[in-house]
């Protein structure tokens, strides 16, 4: 890759993605390892060129097929509230999307797994996880409600970048006991991030805050 692209200039800058990472801390991301990765992290390679300037802002912005980068903020605590409840060491995501919270991902977890429905934006993001050097990542084209297409894996941890109605069972049958679950839960009437965790009786339901995320779809596109 062009190292100037790598590293970024004016408005793609280390300075830019610090004074991201200040912004982070104010609205109440305290998790050093959080800011760490994406103080380091450059997301303006997750975004079409013509959008680079703009990667920094705390917005989402989008990446083509009618999907979004999810905004900073939200990548950074759901990143956050992922590593509470003790060691974790694997992670598996639905909808990787440009594949940026799939990279924060990466620096945080031993073993990431990430599924996407639609093949060009998994290709895409396979080539940037590549260049980026990151390679304890496992992606796969498929439909991530029927989760891992191992049915056998289970992991730590269970992220969803696509708001649903409905947990998907084979999500619940993939997540170990004492594991966790943060996906925005789709009331019909608004969406909220929500985080679940599976205790011996069942599953327990914690409400975080308001958001919006693209819907889960079923199937490939
Ligand atoms: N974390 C991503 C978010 C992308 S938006 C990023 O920041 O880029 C949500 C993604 O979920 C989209 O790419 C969408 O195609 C994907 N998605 C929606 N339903 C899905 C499903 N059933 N299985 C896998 N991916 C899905």
């Amino acid at each position: 890759m062009n190292s100037m692209r790598h590293q970024g200039i004016g408005m793609t800058s280390q300075r830019t993605r610090d004074r991201l990472i200040r912004r982070l801390q104010e609205q109440g991301i305290h998790d050093e390892r959080v800011l760490e990765v994406m103080r380091r992290i450059p997301r303006h390679l997750f975004v079409d060129e013509a959008l680079a300037h703009r990667a920094y802002e705390d917005t989402a912005l989008p990446i083509g097929y009618g999907q979004t980068i999810s905004q900073p903020f939200i990548v950074a605590h759901m990143s956050q509230v992922l590593l509470e409840d003790g060691p974790a060491n694997s992670v598996l995501e639905i909808g990787t999307g440009c594949g940026y919270q799939t990279a924060v991902l990466a620096s945080l977890f031993a073993q990431v797994y990430s599924v996407e429905r639609i093949e060009a934006l998994h290709q895409q993001a396979r080539e940037r996880l590549a260049e980026l050097e990151i390679y304890n990542v496992q992606l796969r084209y498929c439909d991530g409600i029927e989760g891992w297409p191992n049915p056998s894996y289970r992991f730590d941890r269970i992220i969803m970048t696509a708001a649903c109605s409905e947990v998907p069972e084979a999500l619940l049958q993939q997540l170990r006991e004492g594991g966790m679950m943060v996906l925005p839960f789709d009331s019909g009437y608004d969406q909220t991030l929500t985080r679940f965790t599976r205790t011996r009786d069942g599953l327990e339901r914690e409400p975080l805050e308001k958001v919006a995320f693209v819907p889960l779809l079923p199937g490939l596109d």
